[in-house]
């Protein structure tokens, strides 16, 4: 059960980002409804569920759904993801949430803390499918009201983690005929309550490799009756940088990240007969993010034919993307979206994290927005995927207001105009 203040900022939080314009709805955010909104976040943060595996949140979803009264489509984009409608007739618009938990083992300490060994809402995914579900019972209620021109399509995806959940809802269809779809992630770099934005670029490009350098191993005291790739790994570390430094634009920007060099655990006098390398690529552009994953390829094959090696690459199955905003949407989000008493900025610059979002957006306008969390007060200052990470509930009526003005925002901009 929420506390009071918790309560008192929820409501707050939710009038203010609805705005005047929708103040009738605030009536439709009941006590129970905000009691909700906290617990089938809090449920879904103690029985997190790894990508693909997100059972428990796909009940909540559904259930919550069946209580509203929305009709969905189950399972989507494997067995776990669900698609609900709201409204009815053009234009259609979508609203995104992710609800896939991370195997990291949380240390928050909370009383809500992850029940499931080794698995984690470490990404703020619980809070996520929260806030649509909460839009959803408001985009409910302003269908019954007849204040809802078009369809708004809610997607709740499976594996965002890697395993690119949004590339399948792209592939099974669920985005044919949308004019736009928009997503948010929380985001504890940004104050509490602070939505901001980019147009272009908001996210990179992310790819990864393992590689494995063969040679022969040998006693340490003699070198030369072995093939070291030991020697080689160290040239593949410093090889790679220039790829940042000299091939990639200085107006531009990119990241190689050398994560893991592994020689085994050999006596400490012998050269062992391989080594493993493994590391992340980023990139501003999914081009970008492609030209580096061959050159970098070309870079661990030069090295081995230096050395006399074989070499072994192996890149990620699935890269993601680079998650690119449509200017327009971005500036629609600001003086839209955005309610007057609300804070919502323009980002800086872009992160190097990825988002499998990119998949819609690159299929359809998209649109997406970071919700600050941050609050040194009550310690949600620590970073997506790390076992202290922690949300600022007062924030989920401010997401759930956002969805709900967004997809008006969206309707009124892809509504077709009548004959005369
Ligand atoms: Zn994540
Ligand atoms: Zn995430």
């Amino acid at each position: 059960m929420p506390c009071p203040q918790l309560f008192i900022a929820l409501r707050d939080n939710m009038k203010t980002a609805l705005g005047p314009e929708l103040e009738h709805l605030v009536p439709a955010a009941s006590s129970s409804f905000l009691q909700e909104l906290v617990a089938v976040r809090r449920r879904m943060h103690i029985y997190p569920g790894l990508s693909n595996w997100e059972e428990h949140a796909s009940l909540e979803v559904r259930g919550a759904l069946d209580f509203m009264g929305v009709a969905y489509d189950y399972p989507v984009a494997g067995a776990t993801g669900v698609v609900a409608t709201i409204g009815s007739g053009a234009p259609v618009v979508a609203l995104r949430a992710d609800m896939d938990a991370l195997p990291i083992t949380e240390d928050t300490g909370l009383p809500y803390a992850s029940l499931e060994d080794g698995k984690m809402h470490a990404c703020g995914h619980d809070a996520h499918v929260a806030m649509l579900l909460g839009a959803a019972g408001l985009l409910k209620k302003l269908s019954e009201n007849g204040e809802l021109q078009g369809t708004v399509k809610l997607i709740f995806q499976p594996a965002e983690e890697g395993f690119g959940g949004g590339m399948r809802v792209v592939e099974e269809g669920w985005l044919d005929g949308v004019s736009a779809v928009f997503g948010m992630h929380v985001w504890p770099d940004l104050r509490s309550g602070v939505v901001a934005t980019r147009k272009g670029t908001i996210m990179g490009a992310s790819d990864k490799f393992k590689m494995t350098y063969k040679g022969k191993g040998g006693h340490g005291a003699m070198p030369h009756k072995t093939q070291d790739p030991v020697l080689a790994g160290s040239a593949f570390v410093q090889g790679v940088q220039p790829l940042v430094s000299r091939y990639t634009s200085p107006t531009s920007a990119a990241v190689i990240s050398v994560t893991r060099f592994n020689t085994g655990d050999g006596a400490q006098n012998v050269i062992p007969a391989s080594v493993n390398i493994q590391g992340t690529v980023r990139a501003l552009t999914t081009k970008q993010g492609q030209d580096l994953r061959r050159r970098v390829t070309e870079v661990a094959e030069a090295i081995a034919s230096l050395h006399g090696l074989e070499v072994e690459m192996e890149w990620a199955k699935l890269p993601y993307g680079a998650t690119v905003n449509d200017a327009g949407l971005a500036e629609m989000l600001m003086t839209e979206a955005c309610a007057n008493e609300q804070v919502c900025e323009w980002l800086d610059e872009p992160t190097m994290a990825a988002e499998d979002f990119s998949f819609m957006a690159s299929k359809v306008p998209g649109l997406f927005a970071f919700l600050g969390i941050r609050d040194e007060a009550i310690g949600t200052v620590h970073g997506l995927h790390t076992p202290w990470f922690r949300i600022d509930e007062r924030v989920l009526t401010t997401g759930v207001g956002l969805h709900v003005r967004t997809a008006l925002a969206l309707l009124r901009r892809f509504q077709v105009p009548h004959e005369l």
